[in-house]
């Protein structure tokens, strides 16, 4: 039987906290009960530096209840940072994984769907939202409009996934190998590669506390995961700068011909067209510049290249093997 570890990020969550692990010590219970999962899985909770009464609670919560780990975060370092963390401890603790916010926004009822997906051979399954009828309006439109404008920029992200998402062991061993320092889970998650399924399930109301991503902090969110896995911006710059030439040199012929014609006041010619033309070579060579940067940019965060599944192979006494990685 596969042991289970449910991550789960608190930021200043005391107001659900209790009412979350016993909703989830539940679920714990139950997937037990059904034999999906071993009677050693757990729920490890992450205290991100929280300011409130979050740690005593968790701390409190572990000492009576055997499915409740806790992990306290020296400081605030923000959602993804969090989250990582608590990967990373569970990825040698247990076969798989399922991360979900503290507010239960996500339906925790999927998680058995999840696990069969996994026993049926997927090592990583997204729950996806099909519906976001309780959001407000602002928040549908900002975060639909988020997943289609990173798809532009070239961030391949499922779309109406947020981080809620079964991982397996294997996964996580290999999330590890992402060295980056700006993090962007669900990015990442798709080219990590194997074989992956969707869940689908209505995102509910947060039922306690409040938000902890105002719009400040989606926006750099948003800032953050479009450039950390694309340099298209720089492209454009690029682009922007051959047009420029482009409509420089047409207008130099167009300046030319009112010249001819002795139609133009004397200097507008030269002055019209090196401005143009000197606009287009500053904008192009930036931006060729910027693709060395870019490029650096990429190099530095060094990313694996590859994620072998397995390896057949023929032993000396001519013996077929296959050795499965990680
Ligand atoms: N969170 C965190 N560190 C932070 C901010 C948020 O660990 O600095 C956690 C928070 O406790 C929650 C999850 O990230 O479990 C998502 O936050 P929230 O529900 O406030 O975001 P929303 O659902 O409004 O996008
Ligand atoms: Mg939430």
């Amino acid at each position: 039987m596969d042991r289970l570890a449910i991550v789960v990020p608190c930021y200043n969550e005391e107001e659900v906290f209790p009412e979350t692990a016993r909703q989830l010590t539940e679920r714990v219970k139950d997937l037990i009960e059904k034999q999906k999962i071993a009677e050693n899985s757990f729920i490890l909770f992450v205290n991100d530096g929280s300011r409130d009464r979050t740690w005593p609670l968790i701390r409190a919560e572990f000492e009576k209840n055997p499915y409740v780990f806790g992990l306290n975060l020296a400081g605030n370092v923000g959602h993804q940072a969090a989250l990582l963390a608590g990967l990373m401890t569970v990825k040698d603790l247990a076969d798989v994984s399922i991360s979900i916010d503290a507010d239960l926004q996500d339906d925790i009822g999927v998680m058995e769907e999840m696990i069969d997906r996994y026993h049926e051979g997927c090592d990583i399954v997204y729950g996806v939202r099909s519906q976001r009828k309780t959001d407000s309006f602002f928040k549908k439109a900002t975060a639909q409009g988020f997943y289609k404008f990173m798809s532009a920029m070239g961030a391949k992200t499922v779309y109406n996934h947020a981080d809620y998402r079964l991982m397996s062991a294997r996964a996580l061993q290999q999330l590890s190998h992402y060295e980056e320092r700006n993090l962007f889970l669900r990015g990442i998650a798709p080219l990590i590669g194997y074989q992956t399924a969707c869940v689908y399930y209505a995102r509910k109301e947060r039922f306690a506390g409040e938000s902890k991503y105002p719009l400040k902090k989606m926006l750099a969110f948003a800032f953050d995961g479009i450039t950390s896995f694309s340099v298209k911006p720089i492209t454009f710059i690029c682009v922007l700068g051959l047009l420029a030439i482009l409509v420089s040199l047409a207008a130099i012929i167009y300046a030319l011909v009112v010249w001819i014609m002795g139609d133009t006041v004397s200097g507008w010619t030269s002055v019209f067209a090196s401005i143009w033309f000197l606009g287009g070579v500053q904008l192009l060579s930036i931006g060729i510049v910027g693709q060395y940067v870019g490029k650096t940019y990429i190099e530095s965060k060094k990313r694996p290249l590859y994620n072998i599944e397995s390896f057949l192979q023929h032993d000396e006494k001519g013996q077929a093997e296959e050795k499965a990685e990680n």
